[in-house]
Parts: C-alpha cells; structure tokens; sequence
C-alpha cells in the first residue's frame, strides 16, 4: 500500500490521533494503530481500524467537549 498523496512508502505505527465531533466535542483516541507516509507524513487508517473507531466514536457522550478514549485491539 503506497500513500494516496505522494506515493512514498506506509509505515505501521501506534499513533494519538483527534477527532472532531460535531460543532464542538474533539474526541482524542490514543494507542490508534495507523499508516504514516515516510515520505510527507500523511496517516492513513485501514479500513478495520477506521470501523472499529467510528464504533468507539457512536459510543461517546457528545455533550463533552474533549474526550479522550484508547484504542484497545
Ligand atoms: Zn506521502
């Protein structure tokens, strides 16, 4: 898998990554396993990973303004 914006090399690795919520709640998943271009930094998520986040995301109270969960594999 080549990254979509430069084409340079992904590398597997255990990032923090935030999410916007809504107008107003970031919710900040930590331990998140992720693609990062060696080349120009973009991350990308496996299409799992990214299934598995928007199942904790559902789950959190959107009336938080910052919520920070872990990514449990
Ligand atoms: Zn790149």
């Amino acid at each position: 898998m080549r990254c979509r914006v430069c084409s340079g090399l992904l590398e597997k690795r255990i990032t923090d990554l935030p999410f916007k919520l809504g107008d107003t709640s970031i919710v900040i998943v930590k331990g998140l396993p992720v693609l990062e271009c060696l080349q120009c930094h973009e991350t990308e998520l496996e299409h799992t990973v990214m299934v598995r986040v928007e199942k904790l995301l559902a789950s959190v109270d959107q009336a938080a303004e910052l919520e920070v969960l872990r990514y449990a594999a």
